[in-house]
């Protein structure tokens, strides 16, 4: 069991990536508190999978493009499982626009969540670890566009590349504290965030053939490298990203 005794808060837990996360870290004995903006259908149901992976978790909704939330969720998460060990950044949207037409709401509500809500949770997590000698690890679920365009989606990319770089930053300040941070960044995974794309078999076809490893990943491709991440084995990993991406990274042609 690579997570016993560690308390692990994955936002964004309610569905895909995040759900994924959620169970395969409680395989490995984690407790999940599991974040999401509701508690409602999908979060009972990520607990109902962290419970049948042999663990046990709690649901502290709420939204994190709010950064008086963002605190609230951390203190609720401290004082309900006597202390969080592991932060997954993990929740995010995308809005698809051509530059010229993208909204101030829009833009507001990509930035909000992707960047604002990660610095802010990441903050009040590590503010916990001022004046303790316990161990601390941040997991940010960024994207392969953290690095690569991606025309129509230019304030996701802007989202993902800014915590490539709060990433970096804090690798350096927050090593003192005891507390590793890295990114990892998927490249197209069957998640309900890709639920068009999923519906178009051609615009699918011209994605799996930029793919070398020839097929989309799955939610529990990401998850298994956080488990690494968030594991003992990772001791001495802070300020990278990993990829999980098939190789499409460098082989994306946009058609
Ligand atoms: P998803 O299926 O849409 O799940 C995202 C979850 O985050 C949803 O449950 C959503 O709740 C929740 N959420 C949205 N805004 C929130 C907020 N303000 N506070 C708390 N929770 C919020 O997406 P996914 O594919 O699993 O993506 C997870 C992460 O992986 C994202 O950061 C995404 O950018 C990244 N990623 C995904 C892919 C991919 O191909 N799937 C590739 C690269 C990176 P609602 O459903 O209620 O809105």
């Amino acid at each position: 069991m690579r997570m016993q005794n560690n308390v692990v808060l994955v936002t964004g837990a309610g569905q895909g990536i995040g759900r994924a996360i959620a169970s395969r870290l409680a395989s490995e004995g984690a407790y999940i508190i599991i974040n999401d903006l509701y508690e409602n259908d999908n979060t009972r149901e990520t607990l109902r999978e962290v419970q049948g992976a042999g663990s046990n978790g709690c649901i502290i909704a709420g939204d994190v493009s709010d950064t008086v939330i963002c605190r609230d969720i951390i203190a609720e998460g401290f004082s309900w499982a006597g202390g969080i060990d592991v932060l997954v950044n993990n929740a995010g949207i995308e809005r698809n626009a051509e530059f010229l037409d993208v909204t101030e709401k829009d833009f507001d509500a990509v930035m909000n969540v992707n960047l604002k809500g990660a610095f802010f949770m990441t903050q009040a997590f590590a503010q916990h670890f001022r004046n303790t000698k316990r161990k601390g690890r941040i997991i940010n679920i960024s994207s392969v566009h953290e690095e690569l365009p991606f025309p129509h989606f230019t304030s996701y990319c802007i989202s993902k590349g800014g915590m490539k770089m709060m990433m970096r930053n804090l690798s350096i300040e927050l090593a003192p504290l005891g507390i590793t941070i890295n990114n990892v960044a998927p490249g197209a995974i069957e998640t309900p965030i890709n639920k068009s794309l999923l519906n178009n078999p051609q615009q699918l076809a011209e994605l799996t053939h930029n793919i070398p490893a020839g097929r989309l990943g799955k939610p529990l491709d990401v998850a298994n490298a956080v488990l690494w991440l968030a594991s003992d084995e990772a001791d001495y990993v802070t300020g990278s990203t990993v990829y999980i991406d098939g190789g499409l990274l460098w082989n994306y042609q946009e058609q």
